[in-house]
C-alpha cells in the first residue's frame, strides 16, 4: 500500500471500541495490548475468504463484511465461546472508498451488536481476500468441543438448515422461488446470525457441537467421528422454513441436509438434559429441534418416517442439476 495506507486505515479501521477494559492498546501500535479476564481459556479461531474463490468478486461489500465476521463468530459460538476481539487482514486490488465504507458498514454492524472490538489486522494491495481472526473466552472445561457425544445423547439443529443453500440455487437460476421466499432465504445466505447465545447457554448442558458451515449431515459427521460414535437421523423431524417446505419433498430434505453456509449450531445432550434444554430454547429467536439420537455404531444412519433408509446419496446440490 502507498503511504496513505495510513490514512486509510486510521479512516476505515480506528472506530471507537465498544467498551471493553481488557482493551489496554487496539489499532495503532506495534501490537494490540489485551488483557483476558483470569481464569478463562482463550477461544481462538480464524477464517480466510479469498475473491473468486470463497466468494464472487460481485458480492455487495457490506454482506462480506458482515459475513466475514459472522462466519468466525459462528466458530465462537459452536464452541461456547463469548466473543471479544478481533483482528482483519484485508487484500485489496485498490483503494475504493464506496466499497471500503460500505464493508465496514457490514463488519461494524455485527462487530457493534455483540461487542466485539476490533483491535488489529494487515491492510495491503494485492487480490481481494479478507481473513478474520476472532478471539473469546470460556471457561476451558465448559468447551463444547466436537468429542464429547455418547451413545444416548440427542441430536439437535437450532434454525431452519439449508436455507443458505437454497438461496443459492434459487440465484443460480436452478430453482424459481417467489418473491417472500427468496427475500428471507437470501438473508440467510447474506446475513448469516452467528448463534452466540446459543453457545453460551449450552455450557455445560450439550456434550458436543458444531457449527454447520458445510452441510448438516457432513458436520454432525465430524463429531460422530471425533467421538467415535456414530447416530440415527430421523430426516422428516428436520425443521424445514416456509421456503424450503414448499418444495418438493426430496429437495427440500437433500437441501436441509447437505446444503452448507447455514451457520446453525448442532450439537447434542444428554437424554436427562433434554426438558431443561427445551425450557431454555423457548426463550430463543429461532427454533431448536431434536432430530436424532447418538448410537455406538458408526456411520450416520438417516431413516424417513416409515422406516426407509434416506440414502446419502441424495444430498447436495446435483438435486437440482
Ligand atoms: P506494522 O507495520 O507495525 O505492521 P501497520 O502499518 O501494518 O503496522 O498497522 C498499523 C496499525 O494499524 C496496527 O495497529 C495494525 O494492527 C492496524 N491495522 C492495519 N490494518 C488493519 C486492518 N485492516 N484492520 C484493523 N487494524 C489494522
Ligand atoms: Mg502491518
Amino acid at each position: 500500500m502507498p503511504a496513505s495506507e495510513f490514512d486509510l486505515i486510521r479512516r476505515y479501521f480506528t472506530r471507537p471500541a465498544p467498551a471493553r477494559d481488557d482493551v489496554v492498546l487496539g489499532v495503532g501500535d506495534d501490537c494490540a495490548l489485551l488483557a483476558p479476564p483470569p481464569g478463562q481459556g482463550l477461544a481462538v479461531s480464524m477464517d480466510l475468504l479469498v475473491g473468486g474463490v470463497h466468494f464472487l468478486f460481485d458480492t455487495e461489500p457490506e454482506t462480506l463484511g458482515h459475513k466475514a465476521l459472522a462466519v468466525n463468530l459462528s466458530d465462537l459460538a459452536a464452541m461456547g465461546a463469548e466473543p471479544a476481539w478481533a483482528t482483519l487482514g484485508l487484500a485489496l486490488p485498490e483503494v475504493d472508498d464506496a466499497w471500503l465504507e460500505a464493508f465496514c458498514r457490514g463488519f461494524f454492524g455485527l462487530a457493534q451488536a455483540h461487542g466485539v472490538a476490533l483491535v488489529g489486522g494487515d491492510t495491503t494491495r494485492g487480490p481481494l481476500a479478507v481473513a478474520v481472526q476472532v478471539h473469546g473466552f470460556v471457561p476451558l472445561e465448559m468447551a463444547l468441543r466436537r468429542d464429547g457425544a455418547r451413545p444416548g445423547d440427542q441430536v439437535f439443529v437450532t434454525g431452519t438448515p439449508g436455507d443458505a443453500a437454497l438461496a443459492l440455487a434459487a440465484l443460480q437460476g436452478r430453482v424459481q422461488l417467489p418473491e417472500a421466499d427468496m427475500a428471507a432465504s437470501r438473508q440467510r445466505l447474506e446475513r448469516p446470525l452467528p448463534r452466540l447465545r446459543q453457545g453460551l447457554e449450552l455450557r455445560g448442558l450439550a456434550t458436543a457441537a458444531i457449527d454447520v458451515s458445510d452441510g448438516l449431515a457432513q458436520d454432525l459427521g465430524h463429531i460422530l467421528e471425533r467421538s467415535g460414535t456414530g447416530a440415527r437421523l430421523a430426516v422428516d423431524a428436520l425443521p424445514l422454513s416456509p421456503a424450503l417446505a414448499a418444495l418438493e419433498r426430496e429437495q427440500a430434505l437433500a437441501l436441509a441436509l447437505g446444503g452448507g453456509d447455514d451457520y446453525e449450531l448442532c450439537f447434542t445432550a444428554p437424554p436427562d438434559r433434554v426438558a431443561e434444554l427445551m425450557s431454555l430454547a423457548a426463550a430463543w429467536d429461532c427454533p431448536c429441534t431434536g432430530i436424532g439420537e447418538i448410537v455406538a455404531a458408526p456411520g450416520l444412519d438417516c431413516r424417513r418416517d416409515d422406516g426407509r433408509p434416506y440414502r446419502a446419496g441424495r444430498l447436495g446440490y446435483d438435486h437440482f442439476a
